[in-house]
């Protein structure tokens, strides 16, 4: 098992020592670019064979996107890694900064190498003290073991990281409004095109992953990208790590084959709590729309068959509901969630978030009318596409999809003035 995954050293006594790190064959790619000059092109196709699309949740394929940066042109380029993860139910990347932050060092060296950046930033959302710390002390045994900085090793090369701390807003997580807040501005998002690859960080071509797309990198080029497409599906190539929490015996943070069927993952995790049904499970993220307990049944853990079932794989975050669960309770949580997360750049989600908001809590109040449905989705649909940024979709959908499949429950509850869950 441990040849077939990417985070090789969650087995070992402290996982995230640079010894253990080493002892799995860590940092063995980076030294052979120092030593060999692997061209950056060699590198870039291993990718692309490899499957890897981007773990954030847009999935934009890796190799492609590195191949966009414009190595060669003159000037500062640099790596950005998004650790800002914020998405209701993801906790992954916390996990790989707690236990494997060398790894994402490699990935991070590798990718600036590859893209011709010097400079790289890893802005880690604030409240991660422990894996900020774990990440910093690995950044240090790095320095000292010589394998950052200027000409390193008397390769040529340079390559310096630095870690960035966020300030708790949900919206920094968006690719370019954490751009913003890592210049030192207020984080929010920008209009694109131009892409990040050709004007980003402080105006310069800048290439931005998530935390595992990163790290998943150097045991992919260690090993070939035919090893790592051959553990996932045809289009879905890989592991990934999935965030399995919610209404589980086993909640935790599980690396599997992509294409693993839903109910497997769902055993790993230990099976629904209290042998009670599946009403509903979010499959990636709680921006994602709500798939039916037998919808979800039937899907396997991959880009394509959550797609074909209607929803997304987005980060991997994925929260099993069991019978019983009011799903009013549950979206009027979320429409919170996303208002009071709004950067309030446009109108459409400024104003919008705070309307299905305040419907949803009139509705969980007793005080909601049969119209309120009809508005909330009209409001939802208004949303959708028309803003600068995801997040107005990321507050659209949940809206759109849990009325449209748990109708009769908001239903019942603008009718009777209670949930029909409740006992
Ligand atoms: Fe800000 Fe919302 Fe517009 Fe994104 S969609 S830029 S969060 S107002």
């Amino acid at each position: 098992m441990a040849n077939e995954v990417c985070f090789r050293t969650l087995h070992l006594e402290r996982p995230w020592s640079l010894k253990s790190y080493e002892s799995v064959g860590g940092y063995s790619y980076w030294k052979k670019i120092l030593e060999e000059k692997i061209p950056p092109e060699e590198i870039i196709e291993q990718l692309k064979v490899s499957g890897l699309r981007g773990r954030g949740g847009a999935g934009f394929p890796t190799g492609l996107k590195w191949s966009f940066m414009p190595r060669n042109a003159p000037g500062q380029k640099y790596v950005v890694c998004n650790s800002d993860e914020g998405e209701p139910g993801t906790c992954k990347d916390r996990e790989i900064l707690r236990n494997n932050p060398h790894q994402l060092i490699e990935g991070m060296a590798i990718a600036g190498y590859v893209t011709g950046s010097t400079v790289g930033y890893n802005y880690i959302r604030g409240e991660f003290y422990e894996p900020i710390a774990r990440f910093e002390a690995a950044l240090e045994e790095a320095r000292a073991m010589g394998i950052l900085g200027k000409n390193i090793r008397n390769s040529g090369i340079d390559f310096e990281l630095y870690c960035s701390i966020g300030a708790g807003a949900y919206i920094c997580g968006e690719e370019t409004a954490l751009l913003d807040s890592l210049e030192g501005k207020k984080g929010q998002p920008r209009f694109k095109p131009p892409f990040p690859a050709n004007k980003g960080l402080y105006g310069c071509p800048t290439n931005i992953n998530n935390t595992e797309t990163y790290a998943s990198a150097p045991v992919i080029l260690e090993k070939g990208g035919q090893w790592f497409q051959k553990l996932g599906t045809e289009k879905s190539g890989g592991t990934k790590l999935f965030c399995v929490s919610g209404h589980v015996n086993k909640p935790g943070v599980f690396e599997v084959g992509l294409g693993l069927p839903f109910t497997e993952l769902l055993s790993l995790a230990g099976g629904v709590k209290d042998n009670k049904k599946i009403k509903a499970v979010i499959p990636g993220g709680s921006s994602c729309k709500i798939l039916t307990g037998d919808e979800m049944l039937k899907v396997t853990m991959d880009y394509e068959s959550i797609a074909d079932a209607g929803s997304m794989l987005g980060s991997g975050a994925v929260v099993v509901i069991s019978e019983g669960t009011c799903m009013v309770e549950i979206l009027a949580r979320l429409a919170e969630f996303y208002y009071e997360e709004s950067c309030g750049q446009c109108t459409p989600c400024r104003e919008g978030t705070g309307w299905m908001a305040r419907a949803l809590e009139r509705i969980l109040h007793g005080q909601g009318k049969i119209e309120d449905l009809e508005n909330l989705e009209r409001v939802a649909y208004n949303i959708e596409g028309n803003t600068i940024c995801g997040l107005g979709d990321a507050a659209a959908w949940p809206v759109q999809s849990y009325i449209k499949k748990f109708r009769h429950e908001f239903e019942y509850m603008i009718t009777n003035k209670r949930s029909m869950c409740a006992a």
